[in-house]
């Protein structure tokens, strides 16, 4: 019997940059590469990195392709709410096949995400969970019996567009009042910025000597100690609190698993969001769930795109 190793390869995509890796069939990187890209072409660029890395390890079964869109499973075209490069949202899971030889799976990123923290990082060990990725914007996965739950037509578990405030700012996806209006990295700049414009108190924050700061200022100054910065950061907290709340009455899942670039913030924001869904949520649902921070980081969603990569070729 052959013992031969078959290698995959995970490529998470933004607007700007791949993150790509080379994985193995455990699951851990064999190599890494993040490489800056353009919007034009994105298939001929993902290619070359792809065999750059196949260059490295030549028995590479498949691909793994995480991108911020929604990927329509009958036609594996991308359906691209937000900025996604044009020559993302036409064929390229054809173009990438066609140039590679190899079988592609394109994927969107929170799904991966999710996917990759299941298998090797904070959700091993569950049967059932529910990833939230915080960042740019606030995406979300579903993992029912070892398996993503992507609903009837491949969007499901978008916990960013649930209402959080009905009275709330229009949000990209028409509805107002979103989650992510208030709980993304730049509604938190928003929000802060607003603050200080309007309450001479928090001058005092070392935040307004800044004037064009990020959420990762925001949430650095809180770990300083800054109080207007841990103000901004536990508000933050309880809004997404509030829409785990809702998530865990729905589902009763085992797990809840949150990443993404605000969540760098540790257990300031961590502790917040755990007491707002204590106070929310139905006890029994409460008691009955894990809720815990991630552990791959932005490895999550090139090792995930990869090992979902992987189990649909082992499907087939
Ligand atoms: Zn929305």
């Amino acid at each position: 019997m052959s013992t031969a190793r078959t290698n995959f390869i995970g490529i998470n995509v933004s607007g700007i940059q791949a993150r790509a890796a080379l994985i193995d069939d455990e699951g851990r990187i064999l190599e890494a590469r993040v490489s800056d890209i353009t919007p034009k072409n994105t298939a001929a660029q993902l290619a070359a990195i792809i065999e750059e890395l196949r260059s490295q390890q030549a028995n590479v079964s498949a691909i793994g392709v995480a991108l911020p869109g929604l990927v329509n499973r009958q036609t594996d075209r991308v359906v691209a709410p937000r900025d996604v490069p044009t020559s993302m949202v036409e064929d390229l899971h054809g173009e990438l096949t066609r140039a590679t030889g190899l079988r592609v799976e394109l994927e969107n990123d929170a799904n991966a995400a999710a996917y990759g923290e299941y298998k090797v990082g904070a959700g091993r060990g569950s049967r059932n969970l529910f990833y939230i990725m915080i960042g740019n914007g606030i995406g979300g996965a579903i993992i029912l019996n070892g398996k993503l739950w992507t609903g009837a037509s491949g969007f499901a578990g978008e916990v960013g567009h649930i209402t959080i405030d009905t009275e709330g700012l229009q949000c990209v996806c028409g509805n107002t009042g979103c989650l992510e209006t208030v709980a993304s990295a730049p509604s938190i700049v928003r929000r802060a910025r607003e603050r200080l414009n309007r309450d001479s108190t928090s001058s005092l924050s070392r935040l307004a000597l800044n004037k064009s700061f990020t959420a990762e200022d925001v949430a650095h100054q809180a770990n300083e100690g800054d109080d207007f910065a841990l103000m901004m950061i536990e508000r933050t907290g309880k809004y997404i609190g509030t829409g785990v709340a809702t998530v865990i009455n729905l589902l009763n899942i085992e797990r809840i698993v949150l990443g993404g670039g605000v969540m760098d913030a540790g257990p300031l924001i961590l502790n917040p969001i755990i007491q707002e869904v204590k106070r929310r949520a139905f006890q029994p649902c409460f008691e009955a769930t894990e809720i815990v921070a991630a552990k791959l980081g932005l490895d999550a969603a090139p090792i995930g795109a990869a090992m979902l990569a992987r189990d649909h070729t082992a499907a087939h």
